[in-house]
């Protein structure tokens, strides 16, 4: 029904019929050759109220079919055509009164009027069925919407002022304020007061342009405690054509936002103690120098290491080594300033920024030194580590800095060589750095480079000291390496050793040596004059307990055919500590072979006497630095005889080092000695020296 209306009732067919009326009326009048003055005659009161009916419902069709061109309405496009058909109607019956076919006409045109009077009820009624319908559905769909609003968002209204005027029940739950509360005040209720006054000025400039806003939001609820929101503010506007009011929806983002804040927390902090991480502290770093620029004067970085905290977990195991960097990360943070920083940079390394620590650098010494010891005093109470009471010492490096140091990564490097000069120094202390101790680091640094090439370039020779008896007849000699630099000469082995031990060059550089003293000792071996000559080599720690140091020993001595049981080995007693047990399985595969060990510089260590009685020793080689101070300290003078005494009951021999003087040789003879080396007999000399020398006193002696 309604397609068929919606087909016939139409603009075109509504102006045919009208148009179609008129005609007929027209042809009424020819064929009936009614005069038109006769026609148009006015007769009586009748004729004119039918003729102001006419007129007025002419008018109506014609405002009709305007209104409904306007609004697209068949509805009034149908009233149109009836009232424009019933004043046709009114227009046939004043015309020709008395004429029986205008009769005719006139109930024609009342039938087609109410037929389409009808339809336009019929569409009336349609029409407002059918809107009713929509409305309720749209209506039923609002609902949903704003109930599902309702359930998932925070929403506001506001006026143009920003002044709230109504809110939902998911806004009063987080903000925690009844709604009374909220209408008729602004958005400060909750400001948490965490945004800058330029994020609001732009959010309102955004909204009163009349653009929507969106961003993320901190307020405060009324218990005080922070939430966030994502916002989108949208205006609405009003006849003025300027925004009247402001919708807010809000949407809970407190759980994310805290989960970001977590996860950058973990990325700049460390996961043990919850101190900053080095990426945090460089930053830190960073931003205290840049102060320094307005706030003139200077800070400091210390570079704090723990003493043998290797110790700690080897021995106690890692659970508790952790607890005790957990303490002392607390122990550190009480020492210093709210402005200060904390961080651990991995392992048993902290670093401790200070800001402000004087105007001049002699009050900025003072009081970094001051901060350092109440650091070092801080540390050294002792720990409770479950049923373990423990003491640990620190080592610190320091280095002050100012506005214009502004690299931060040479002020650890800086610091780091500090504190490599506060652990040189004996540890459990603090030094400061200074430029002598760059200059000693580069100078390292330029040997070390020399030193990986130093097995190619050939620059390695063997030196050999003698050891003599009472009789000064050499029983030995002791190898000792010498390096042979191009441009630098001569570089001790006390400077290069150490270096190859931390670089781990100490096992090519080993290997060498052993195998060159070898070779020197197989052919002595083949002389009967000096097969008897033993040849002690310096091993060192790292070179000792490399795996497979047994199985090297015996294919060097297989291959270069000397005899094992004139080898000598000299360990030192500190590399003797670690793994005890492996250590003498080592010494006693080694031992099996033939081969003997000397305790090197005896007497500054800390051996204990059970384990000395362990190992499988053969020799004790007195340290020099007891045979110097024989006449000058007599404590050491007692150190070297309890030695003697010591190795006597442990059955061991002794080699006095360092022998100098007559006088020293007389008392160590006094005293018992039957070993000696040293400048006295023989400075450590290039075999073809040692040759000559041998050989010029053999021929004297025949
Ligand atoms: P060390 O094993 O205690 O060697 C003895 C050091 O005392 C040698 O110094 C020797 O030249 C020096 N010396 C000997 N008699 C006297 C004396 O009467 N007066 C004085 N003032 N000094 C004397 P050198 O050769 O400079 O070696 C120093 C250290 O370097 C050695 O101490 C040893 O620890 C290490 N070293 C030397 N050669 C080697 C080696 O081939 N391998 C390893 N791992 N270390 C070596
Ligand atoms: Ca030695
Ligand atoms: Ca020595």
């Amino acid at each position: 029904m309604r397609t068929v209306f919606q087909y016939f009732v139409n603009a075109n067919a509504a102006y045919l019929i009208c148009i179609a009326a008129v005609l007929i009326v027209v042809v009424a009048i020819y064929v009936n050759d009614v005069a038109f003055a006769t026609a148009l005659q006015l007769d009586g009161f009748q004729a004119s109220y039918e003729m102001a009916f006419a007129l007025v419902n002419f008018t109506l069709a014609l405002l009709l079919f305007l209104r409904a061109k306007r609004v697209q309405s068949r509805l009034l496009l149908c009233l149109g055509v009836a009232f424009f058909l019933l004043g046709m109607r009114e227009l046939a019956s004043v015309l020709v009164l008395n004429i029986p076919a205008f009769a005719a006409l006139e109930h024609l045109y009342s039938v087609a009027a109410y037929a389409f009077i009808y339809i336009a009820v019929f569409i009336g009624l349609y029409t407002y069925e059918h809107n009713r319908q929509a409305l309720k559905a749209s209506q039923k769909e609002i609902n949903e919407l704003k109930m599902a609003l309702d359930a998932h968002a925070i929403v506001a209204v506001t006026d143009s002022r920003g002044v709230i005027t109504r809110v939902n029940d998911k806004f009063c739950t987080i903000s925690q304020y009844p709604r009374e509360d909220l209408i008729g005040r602004t958005h400060k209720v909750i400001n948490s007061g965490h945004h800058p006054k330029e994020f609001f000025t732009d959010l309102w400039s955004t909204i009163t342009r009349g653009e929507v806003w969106n961003g993320e939001v901190c307020n405060r609820a009324k218990d005080g405690s922070l939430y966030w929101v994502q916002s989108s503010i949208v205006p609405f506007f009003g006849k003025d054509g300027k925004p009247d009011q402001y919708v807010a929806i809000r949407a809970d983002i407190t759980s994310r936002k805290e989960a970001e804040a977590e996860t950058q927390r973990m990325a700049l902090h460390d996961a043990l103690t919850g101190l900053p991480n080095r990426r945090l502290m460089n930053d830190r770093l960073i931003k205290t120098i840049q102060s320094k620029e307005r706030y003139p004067g200077f800070g400091a970085v210390l570079l704090m290491d723990l003493d043998h905290f290797k110790e700690v977990n080897d021995t106690l195991g890692h659970a508790l080594g952790d607890e005790l960097l957990r303490k002392i990360a607390q122990r550190l943070t009480d020492c210093v300033r709210k402005v200060d920083t904390v961080a651990r940079l991995g392992g048993d390394e902290f670093v401790i920024i200070l800001d402000k620590v004087g105007f001049d650098s002699a009050s900025a010494i003072a009081n970094t030194k001051h901060i350092g010891e109440k650091i070092r005093n801080a540390l050294a109470e002792p720990y409770l580590l479950g049923a373990h009471q423990l003491n640990v010492t620190p080592s610190l490096g320091v280095v002050l800095f100012e506005a214009f140091d502004d690299d931060s990564e040479e002020l650890i490097k800086q610091a780091d060589i500090a504190l490599y000069s506060a652990k040189e120094a004996g540890r459990n202390q603090l030094c400061f750095f200074e430029a002598a101790l760059q200059e000693e680091t580069n100078q390292r640094a330029m040997i070390l480079q020399d030193l990986r090439k130093v097995l190619e370039r050939d620059e390695l020779v063997l030196f050999y000291q003698p050891v003599v008896n009472t009789e000064q007849k050499t029983l030995g000699f002791e190898a000792l390496v010498r390096w042979f630099h191009p441009e630098r000469g001569p570089i001790s082995p006390v400077d290069f050793i150490p270096l190859a031990e931390q670089s781990g060059l100490i096992i090519p550089i080993g290997a060498w040596i052993l195998e060159s003293a070898c070779q020197q000792l197989a052919q002595w071996n083949r002389q009967p004059e000096r097969a008897h000559w033993t040849l002690a080599v310096n091993v060192s720690a790292r070179q000792f307990n490399q795996v497979g140091f047994a199985e090297q020993i015996q294919e060097v001595l297989q291959r270069t055919g000397a005899r094992a049981d004139r080898l000598r080995l000299e360990l030192t007693e500190s590399m003797l500590h670690d793994n005890i047990d492996s250590t003498i399985v080592k010494m006693e595969t080694l031992r099996q072979l033939g081969i003997r060990f000397s305790l090197d510089d005896f007497g500054t260590g800390y051996s204990s006497l059970s384990y000395l009685k362990m190992l499988p020793l053969d020799q004790l080689k007195i340290d020099k630095s007891f045979v110097d101070d024989i006449f000058d300290d007599p404590s050491h003078a007692a150190i070297a005889r309890t030695i003697m005494a010591l190795a006597k009951s442990l059955d061991l021999n002794v080699v006095a080092e360092g022998v100098e003087t007559q006088q020293q040789l007389d008392w160590l003879l006094e005293n018992g000695c039957k070993a000696f080396q040293g400048y006295f007999f023989s400075h450590p000399l290039p075999i073809n020296e040692v040759e000559a020398r041998l050989l010029a006193s053999e021929q004297a002696a025949q």
